[in-house]
């Protein structure tokens, strides 16, 4: 039967939550509805997937809920509340898909992984702590978080104060061979989620830490850790482009990757949303991977068959 491609899908945050929208399970729900018709389109083509997505939103409200509740019920520390996000999406997604699948009398387990990242104690993400995280608060509350804890916090452009944490390299999958061992039997697995809860290697255990992983970064650790021949980033545009947002904007369709390397040293993308997807992208084919892909949400089987999206081989 698997004539098609075995592919590990990134959703970005659209595919949840769309700008504008407050957040409630329903309208998230619909989001994710509409995100797995198209996966399941992938399915029904013949191709094996494996599920993994973002969780900024989620995380945020997440932890907005423990501020709120901290006087209550004691706090969950960053990367529990990273597994929470993982389980909440995962539960969303496999509603869905399993409704997107049964629609079109296709019956294929759906499991969400809740998926550990290790990462290195070293890495210099430690150093220098960037990636914002969770509620806008005072400056009162921000400088006592500081005096009483470890966190770090800064003062974000006139909005207020907010904590930042460290994005290290995500360097292993933890759950990488309970997924491919169920990808091996006909599953369709989510994992990954948020690009995984960040962990260490401390006396042969892992122990959570404080910090974020870039959601596509990750993406790349799944898609050589289960042997993907395709790692398929899905966004809110509809391809990568150079000179982006300038009257000079070019739209790429197809480029190597010594190409893509060029431009990413010319610095057409930036940090923070195309400049991991295009290192995502650049990682996943030097460890061997066959053709990397960026496309837009709504065009998924348009990208795999190669009339969308952005495609880059070596
Ligand atoms: P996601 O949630 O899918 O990860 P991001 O916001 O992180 O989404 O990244 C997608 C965004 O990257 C686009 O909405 C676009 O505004 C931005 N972007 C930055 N540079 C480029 C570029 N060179 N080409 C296309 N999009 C770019
Ligand atoms: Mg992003």
């Amino acid at each position: 039967m698997p004539t098609g491609k075995r592919i590990v899908i990134a959703l970005g945050g659209n595919a949840i939550l769309q700008p504008r929208q407050a957040g409630a399970f329903d309208e998230q729900l619909a989001n994710v509805q509409s995100t797995t018709d198209q996966i399941a389109e992938l399915v029904a083509a013949g191709h094996t997937v494996v599920i993994t997505h973002g969780n900024g939103p989620q995380v945020g409200a997440i932890l907005i809920q423990q501020e709120a509740g901290r006087n209550q019920v004691p706090a969950m520390p960053l990367d529990a509340c990273g597994a929470q996000s993982q389980g909440l999406i995962g539960y969303m997604l496999q509603q869905c898909l399993g409704r997107s699948l049964k629609r079109k009398g296709i019956h294929r387990p759906v499991a969400t992984i809740v998926t550990q990242a290790v990462v290195d104690p070293a890495d210099p993400a430690f150093q220098n702590p960037t990636k914002p995280v969770g509620p806008f608060c005072p400056e009162d509350w921000a400088r006592q978080r500081m005096a009483t804890t470890d966190e770090r916090w800064i003062e974000d452009a006139g909005r207020g104060w907010r904590r930042v944490v460290p994005s290290p390299d995500p360097k292993r999958i933890v759950e990488a061979p309970a997924i491919a061992q169920l990808v091996a039997a006909g599953a369709i697995v989510i994992a990954n989620g948020g690009g995984g809860i960040p962990v260490i290697e401390r006396d042969g255990d892992l122990v959570g830490v404080e910090a974020v992983i870039d959601k596509d970064l990750g993406a790349e650790r799944v898609a050589h850790d289960v042997g993907a021949q395709v790692l398929m980033i899905l966004t809110d545009v509809p391809r990568v482009a150079l000179n982006y947002r300038t009257p000079n904007q070019r739209d790429l369709d197809r480029v190597t990757l010594n190409e893509l390397v060029a431009y990413q040293e010319e610095g057409h993308f930036r940090a923070g949303s195309m400049g991991p997807k295009v290192e995502a992208c650049r990682r996943f084919l030097e460890n061997g991977g066959e053709e990397a892909i960026i496309a837009s949400l709504h065009q998924a089987l348009e990208a795999i068959s190669g009339s969308a999206g952005t495609h880059i081989t070596t």
